[in-house]
């Protein structure tokens, strides 16, 4: 029998997964770069956690977790996001007593969402994500934002349009929330059963619904912005300050909302134009509850997530070839079974002193091997038959020119390694 993917994942394949690992190394030397430095932590999590972190409200709880009880009859859930796993070790851990503040993490891994497939839309994924904890300053705001953005346009991608907003905070949002339930019940009829719902329980997250008949109810409901209060309204005016400092071009919408109540002031998105039905790449917020939710340590946060497979398809929509080199430095060409042997050995050699080498595992002929080489796109081939055993040498073949060199094993491998360096100066 033949077995199938399951729906909603998929194998990054050679060939695609030279992509992602030079994804991957952008991000780690961003991540340097702004001084954000690396966690791991589990793949599931006590199931309360998320319950408790991305809150029983929003579509991840209500709907979207891989839940399951194990063995020993606990509720474990595979993690849907990085957020609350980061904030619960980073208590666990008692990050917060660290001399050295904020606190400065990123994680990329795997997330898990029972969702409806699509492009970009996955049932795992991979998510790479920062958190800053323990800093209220909006600069560092502006900072995430920034590294967020850099992403994207150092990997050469364009049409980036970046959203924020205020969400307020405990003081200005039940103002708000009054103004916004007053509206949303003068349209209450109207709202698709599921948003009804959400009216008293949450009315914020209707304003994040992505049903077009509840968009359009909403559009003219009363702005958090008109709302906020004296720590919130210089907050956002200082982000704004800021990204212009930094050259980051911004829209304000007021309606960009982060449904819960440990969501506070920033908010933002990234959004990619043409990449399918999505449109969002990356999204981000302050979270100034969050931490005393989990962990009982009252500490502001803030941070956001992307996803490899989003950022992957805008640079597939975007027809963007990233300078990735997949080939080989020497491919060794051994005729014969004592040449065998010793192409064992100088391949063995030669990876030791950090050249890529490859050979031949099919005990093939001199032109089966030659197109080996080519196949794989090696710059150089050497090959050693009878008459270069005896002599202690190798035909040195340099594939782009041509030319051919009898070298003794030293000088194979600096004249190997002095070309290759050439070409990647
Ligand atoms: P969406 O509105 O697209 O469902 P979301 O609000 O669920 O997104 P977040 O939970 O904020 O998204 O996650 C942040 C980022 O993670 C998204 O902007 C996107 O890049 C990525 N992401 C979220 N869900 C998926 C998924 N199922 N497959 C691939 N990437 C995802
Ligand atoms: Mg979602």
């Amino acid at each position: 029998m033949a077995f199938k993917i399951p729906r909603g994942t998929a194998d990054v394949l050679p060939g695609e997964v030279e992509i992602w690992q030079y994804i991957e190394e952008k991000i780690n030397d961003l991540c340097r770069r702004y001084n954000y430095a690396e966690i791991r932590t589990p793949i599931f999590e006590h199931t309360e956690l998320f319950q408790r972190g991305v809150g029983e409200t929003t579509d991840i709880v209500e709907k979207e977790m891989y839940t399951f009880q194990d063995k020993g009859d606990r509720s474990i859930t595979l993690r849907p996001e990085g957020t609350a796993s980061v904030v619960r070790s980073y208590v666990e851990s008692k990050m917060y007593g660290q001399p050295q503040q904020p606190t400065k993490l990123f994680y990329i891994g795997p997330m898990f969402r029972y969702e409806r497939p699509q492009a970009g839309r996955m049932r795992q994924f991979t998510q790479f994500g920062v958190e800053a904890i323990g800093a209220n300053d909006p600069s560092i705001d502006a900072e995430t934002i920034a590294l967020a953005m850099q992403i994207y346009t150092e990997l050469g991608i364009k049409d980036l349009r970046l959203e924020i907003n205020s969400v307020g905070c405990q003081t200005c949002r039940p103002r708000h929330r009054e103004a916004l339930i007053s509206h949303l019940k003068g349209v209450q009829d109207q709202l698709p059963e599921e948003d009804r719902s959400r009216l008293e329980r949450n009315p914020l997250r209707v304003l994040d619904s992505k049903h077009p008949v509840t968009q359009e109810l909403t559009a003219g409901a009363p702005s958090i912005l008109e709302f906020l209060c004296d720590d919130c309204q210089p907050h956002f005016d200082q982000l704004q300050a800021y990204l212009d400092q930094m050259g980051i071009t911004y829209h304000v919408n007021a309606n960009l909302v982060r449904g819960l109540d440990y969501y506070t002031q920033t908010a933002f998105e990234i959004m990619v134009d043409g990449i399918g039905a999505i449109g969002t790449v990356c999204g981000g917020g302050r979270y100034n509850g969050l931490v005393e939710e989990i962990g009982n340590q009252d500490m502001p946060g803030i941070g956001f997530a992307l996803s490899i497979e989003r950022l992957v398809l805008a640079l597939q929509t975007q027809n963007i070839s990233l300078p990735i080199k997949r080939h080989i430095d020497c491919y060794i060409v051994a005729l014969g079974e004592n040449a065998k042997k010793k192409a064992v050995q100088l391949t063995q050699d030669w990876r030791a002193s950090g050249i890529r080498v490859d050979q031949d595992y099919l005990g093939r002929k001199m032109k089966p091997q030659m197109k080996s080489a080519d196949r794989l796109g090696a710059r150089f081939v050497a090959i050693l038959g009878e008459q270069e055993l005896e002599n202690n040498v190798v035909v040195l073949k340099d594939m782009t020119t041509g030319e051919q060199m009898e070298l003794n094993e030293k000088e194979a491998i600096e004249k190997i390694k002095t070309e290759v360096d050439k070409e990647e100066q």
